[in-house]
């Protein structure tokens, strides 16, 4: 068995037309431009390369964008002034922090500052927790799990009543993609660095989200025939074919495990594209729900 791709460009693309054109329409009747502020701190050149993909990704589909770079040793007051002034702007729709932020500034505080409305990224405890609760709705879905459980609907993949396996419990993809699963009745279960047996547990999965950071971690005789295998891993693998010496791998051997799976993300062109159109969607979202609609 050879598995479906689930090609993760043409369907960001989707919801990215589909974002472009409610802007378009939006502003045409008069409401400014939905707009994301962007808050960067620090050298990263990783970092660097995201922010400003996003703000790129505002300019093509017809939304505002600021960008707030700041210096590496900027302290914890001078950023909460910030965020708080961002919070009060009539101007700025969504808030995204950069993560990681470097390690004298406290992640948690600077998140929890975020006014909950505009909380593009979805990461403030409030809008977590709202997710782990049931009957409640977050006001933002954190942008990489919102990408992977749309790109896994796209493909018509059956959730509810699957047993989904998630590799990986951060703040930023494992946990809230478990979360997501639970709240669409599949039935999970998150693997973490202690996890005993992890390939008997993942033979288990009808669904499986890979979210640990270990070049091709996952073989292809750990993969229950048919199962849909989403890839969140983005991995540097030395190519020696490559101009860049290198070539972007996911935490799942490809070749072995489309094989044997139903439905595969490759990498690139899987997980990632959905982050920043989930983003955009997002941030439109924030747009419509201060503007009163
Ligand atoms: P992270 O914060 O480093 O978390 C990794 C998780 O994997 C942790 O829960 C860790 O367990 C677990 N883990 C690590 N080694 C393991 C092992 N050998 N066996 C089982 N579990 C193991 O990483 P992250 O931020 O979630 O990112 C994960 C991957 O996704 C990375 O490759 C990252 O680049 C990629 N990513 C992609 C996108 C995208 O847009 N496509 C967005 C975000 C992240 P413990 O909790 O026990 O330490």
């Amino acid at each position: 068995m050879t598995a479906q791709i689930i090609d993760g460009k043409v369907i960001a693309q989707q919801v990215r037309d589909n974002v472009a054109a409610e802007v378009t329409k939006r502003t045409a009747a008069g409401n400014p431009k939905p707009t994301l502020a962007a808050v960067l701190v620090g050298e990263r050149i990783d970092s660097a390369t995201y922010v400003k993909a996003k703000g790129k990704a505002c300019e093509e589909l017809g939304m505002g964008s600021v960008s707030h770079h700041l210096p590496e040793d900027i302290s914890q007051e001078e950023l909460e002034k910030l965020i708080k002034k961002l919070n009060k702007s009539k101007k700025v729709n969504g808030i995204l922090v950069q993560l990681p932020l470097p390690s004298h500034l406290n992640e948690e505080r600077i998140l929890q500052l975020i006014s909950i409305e505009k909380d593009v990224d979805g990461f403030s405890p409030i809008n977590i927790g709202r997710l782990a609760q049931k009957g409640r709705e977050p006001l933002f879905v954190p942008c990489t799990p919102y990408g992977c459980i749309y790109l896994l609907e796209q493909a018509g993949v059956k959730i509810e009543g699957a047993n989904a396996v998630v590799l990986g419990r951060s703040n930023i993809v494992g946990m809230p993609a478990a979360l997501l699963l639970i709240g669409k009745n599949a039935t999970v279960t998150v693997c973490h660095s202690r996890t005993k047996d992890l390939p008997g547990v993942v033979r288990q999965a009808d669904i499986l989200i890979a979210a640990i950071g270990k070049m091709e971690m996952v073989r292809g005789d750990w993969v229950k025939p048919g199962a849909a295998v989403i890839d969140v891993g983005i991995n540097s693998k030395p190519d020696a074919t490559k101009k860049s010496g290198y070539r972007l791998v996911g935490d799942v051997n490809y070749d072995e495990v489309k094989e044997v799976a139903g439905f595969i993300t490759p990498v690139p062109g899987g997980v990632g594209p959905m982050t920043i159109a989930m983003l955009m969607n997002n941030t439109l979202r924030a747009a419509k729900i201060q503007q009163g609609d």
